[in-house]
């Protein structure tokens, strides 16, 4: 009706509208960040539905994690006042895993399959690399773990791989031994890993024309976000769910009695499904993940007739964000020009921050958010970001002492817990009893006496028999194994097998497909936490960590007890996938009033009253493993630009002087991004410390920094020689003044001696004594015990102090 169509194109402008009313086959949405795309995304859903163009059975709306998913599900419904059950809105892992336990038995894997983490990969990869002696090629389970899932994430495969393969190349002819193995051993345990998700999904699809043609017929309308960080695999499942399905199948689908209702056009064909994708190559951040930047650039060629909608106005920040984010990317060559603009005025100057220390600059952020917290801002509209988990230690020091309420995003790691894996183990080893590596696993946690030997003779013979390695277990005592460890064996089968037992659904359950009948998912993880001794293990251990681990353990009881209640019916397996999936920003919780902290990466999709980017140093970002690969520095740049666009209203920009990284404390250098950015969008400040020892001394190292140099971090002596070069440019002299604006009055005590015994002054500390001098060159650290501050370790290059 008018009224539901306007209530569903009211507020947005007439791009975004036009881009929601579209009924075309296929639709590009390009736009900056913050234009509204993931907003016209879920009014497109919603105006399809009210329209009745669409079931909400026929969608499905890809993001870009599961919160994401829930976001966008729950904003449908709020448009269309009504529940959007039915609805595929899923990450493409997501909903491939319900594709794939529906379809498994086609392509060979039980339904119960596992799904392998990076870890699993890991060990696999170890076992497989020792029994090859492979690692005197070099090869470690992580560089195999990222060669392969490079290829995967190509949709190639072993065989492809082999035929391409140069077998003069003793290099290549073992990786590709590690890779068969390791598709066979995947194979055996019905497993997956994450990108088997997406390929054997597209195998499926390509394999079994009938199956494909189901998926084809059901999801009508296929929506996209985040296009741009799609890579090969996941465009060509799209590829594939966007066929049209020809007369002859569809006359044989009615034979079947499928309902093809409606959908049939004038050849008895039914037609493509329409899809939609959103995405702006500049906030392209996965390549090192396989993401493909052309599947954007080449969209319409790709999809003859596409429609192209461009957004520009942005809706979420201030034009000073705004304008620092246009400065930021335009650096960037071989992109669209495109200019982010906003109606709302320039609002407030962007604070920049240098800090002395790490700790330093923590202190500063923790500050800035009281500030803000006192004038309003609730914690949870504020996020810090950085680019490498190692740098929250310092945050959270620093927030757990000021008593900041937080929460690091995607950095709790519960479930990579070895206590967890180990009662996790238990679970899978009874969902999906071909897994060798959860029985592997658990085979001797909690301590039952197996060793090592038994482990591989139990292997063996199930490699001998063609047996599984459970099946192995059952005929232990044909082994000729001692009768202690044999009774341990047969006894943990023997419990495996009675919790498999309990999950079985009713006979009425199995008839009507549901699960009734089966015991709840907690009740089972119970019975095998007992039964197996792993719970009274850590209980009645005299470790002081088992207590702990004892928590840990009853934490994840409570997570089943959650799962249980808020899914009645579902089964183990759907638990097991649900932990599977859970993504780094899955973990947000808006509801909760805590200040969120997270990477770069994770902060993608997202916005925040107040955002503050921190760690802006040579080393960190660019990262020095990015800084000079090919398309590095760009990548980070676009990274940068990802965190600058998610502020609506305050952006903090800050680094440390000195940072203490691989255990080593390291002179920082401002990252080559900051001088990217107009001067008079930024006021920056200095450290209070810095600020009071202005002085006399000479920004020598830092003039050579600007827009120079690869890799990060490094030396004071480097620069130093980078600068020889540099100063005699003369373009390098008004950014010398930028390099001293930024990092306060810089210090260069470079030829202090200092020794044991010598009386020091510090700004901040007061008097002290030199205990010892250690490190060397630019590197030399004091050790100073003040006389009212306590001990502490100076880097005397930088240091604020004096001799006394
Ligand atoms: P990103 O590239 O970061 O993913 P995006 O293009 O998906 O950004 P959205 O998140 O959809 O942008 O929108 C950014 C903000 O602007 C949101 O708070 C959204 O509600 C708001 N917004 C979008 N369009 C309009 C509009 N026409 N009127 C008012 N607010 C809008
Ligand atoms: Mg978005």
């Amino acid at each position: 009706s008018a009224t539901a169509s306007s209530r569903l194109t009211d507020g947005l402008n007439p791009e975004q509208r036009e881009a929601v009313e579209y009924r075309g086959q296929a639709l590009l949405i390009v736009a900056g960040a913050g234009s509204g795309k993931t907003r016209v995304l879920t009014h497109r859903i919603a105006s399809l539905i009210e329209s009745r163009e669409a079931w909400p059975s026929q969608i499905l709306a890809i993001t870009f994690t599961n919160k994401a998913a829930a976001e966008m599900r729950e904003r449908v419904e709020v448009l269309l006042g009504d529940s959007a059950s039915g609805m595929w809105i899923s990450t493409f892992h997501s909903a491939c895993v319900r594709i794939l336990r529906r379809e498994a038995e086609a392509i060979g894997l039980t339904s119960t399959f596992t799904i392998y983490d990076s870890a699993d990969q890991r060990t696999i990869l170890k076992r497989i690399i020792k029994e090859l002696d492979a690692d005197t090629l070099g090869f470690t389970p992580a560089s195999a773990q990222a060669k392969i899932s490079k290829l995967k994430n190509e949709l190639a495969d072993v065989e492809s791989y082999a035929r391409n393969a140069n077998t003069s190349d003793p290099q290549e002819v073992m990786f590709l031994e590690i890779f068969r193995q390791y598709t066979r051993r995947l194979r055996e345990a019905s497993a997956l890993d994450f990108d088997d998700l997406i390929a054997e999904t597209v195998y499926l699809f390509r394999a079994f024309p009938k199956v494909a043609s189901l998926y084809q017929r059901r999801f009508r309308h296929i929506l996209v976000d985040e296009y741009q960080d799609t890579n090969h695999a996941q465009y060509a499942l799209i590829r594939e769910l966007t066929q049209p399905v020809p007369a002859d199948r569809v006359v044989e689908m009615e034979q079947h009695g499928v309902n093809v209702a409606a959908l049939t056009d004038a050849s008895g064909g039914i037609p493509g499904a329409s899809l939609t994708v959103v995405g702006d190559s500049d906030q392209s951040i996965y390549a090192f993940r396989g993401a493909d930047i052309r599947n954007i650039v080449e969209f319409e060629r790709d999809f003859p007739g596409a429609k192209v909608v461009l957004l520009e106005q942005n809706y979420r920040s201030t034009q000073n964000i705004l304008s620092a984010a246009n400065a930021v990317i335009s650096n960037n060559f071989d992109r669209k020009e495109k200019k982010l603009w906003t109606a709302d005025g320039d609002g407030d100057q962007i604070t920049g921050y240098t800090g002395y220390t790490a700790h330093d600059e923590a202190q500063f952020v923790a500050d800035e958010i009281e500030v803000l917290h006192r004038a309003g801002v609730a914690y949870r509209d504020i996020a810090v970001f950085y680019r490498t988990n190692a740098q929250t230690r310092a945050l959270e020091e620093i927030f757990v002492r000021s008593a900041l309420p937080y929460r690091v995003v995607g950095g709790t790691k519960f479930y990579e817990r070895a206590e967890i894996k180990d009662a996790m183990a238990y679970l899978i080893a009874v969902a999906n009893p071909l897994d060798e590596l959860a029985l592997r696993r658990i085979l001797n946690t909690p301590k039952r006496g197996i060793g090592p030997a038994t482990e591989t003779a139990l292997a063996s013979f199930a490699e001998q028999n063609a047996l599984s390695f459970r099946q192995a277990m059952r005929s232990a005592d044909g082994l000729g194994l001692g009768p202690k460890v044999t009774g341990a064996i047969t006894n943990l089968a023997t419990v495996l097998d009675e919790a498999a037992a309990m999950l079985v659904p009713s006979a009425a359950g199995i008839a009507a497909g549901t699960n009734e009948g089966a015991s709840k998912v907690s009740d089972a993880l119970v019975f095998l936490l007992e039964r197996s001794g792993l719970i009274d293990a850590l209980r009645n251990s005299r470790d002081p960590q088992d207590e702990t681990r004892a928590e840990n353990v009853e934490e994840l009881v409570a997570q089943t007890r959650d799962f249980d209640r808020e899914n009645p019916g579902a089964s183990l397996v759907d638990f097991l996938t649900q932990v599977s999936l859970v993504a780094a920003a899955d973990e947000l919780d808006d509801a909760s009033g805590t200040v969120s902290l997270m990477t770069l990466h994770t902060a993608k999709g997202l916005e925040y009253h107040a955002v503050f980017l921190t760690g802006l140093e040579e080393g960190l970002l660019p990262h020095q493993m990015s800084a000079s690969e090919p398309g590095g520095p760009a990548e980070e740049r676009r990274l940068f630009y990802v965190g600058i666009t998610r502020a609506r209203k305050r952006l903090y920009l800050s680094l440390a002087m000195s940072r203490a990284q691989f255990g080593e404390v390291a002179v920082a250098m401002p990252s080559r991004y900051l001088q990217e950015i107009p001067e008079g969008l930024i006021d920056w400040r200095q450290s209070p410390g810095m600020a009071t020892s202005r002085g006399g001394t000479q920004p020598r190292a830092l003039n050579a920094r600007r827009g120079y140099g690869q890799g990060g971090g490094g030396a004071w002596g480097t620069r130093d020689r980078d600068l020889e070069r540099f100063s005699v440019t003369k373009s390098a002299a008004p950014k010398a003044e930028w390099a001293n604006r930024v990092t306060g009055t810089v210090r260069d005590n470079g030829d202090l001696t200092l020794a044991a015994g010598d009386r020091i002054r510090h700004v901040d500390f007061g008097e002290g004594r030199v205990t010892q001098v250690t490190g060397e060159g630019t590197k030399r650290i004091a050790h100073v015990a003040f006389d009212t501050a306590g001990q502490k370790k100076l880097l005397i290059k930088i240091a604020p102090i004096e001799k006394l």
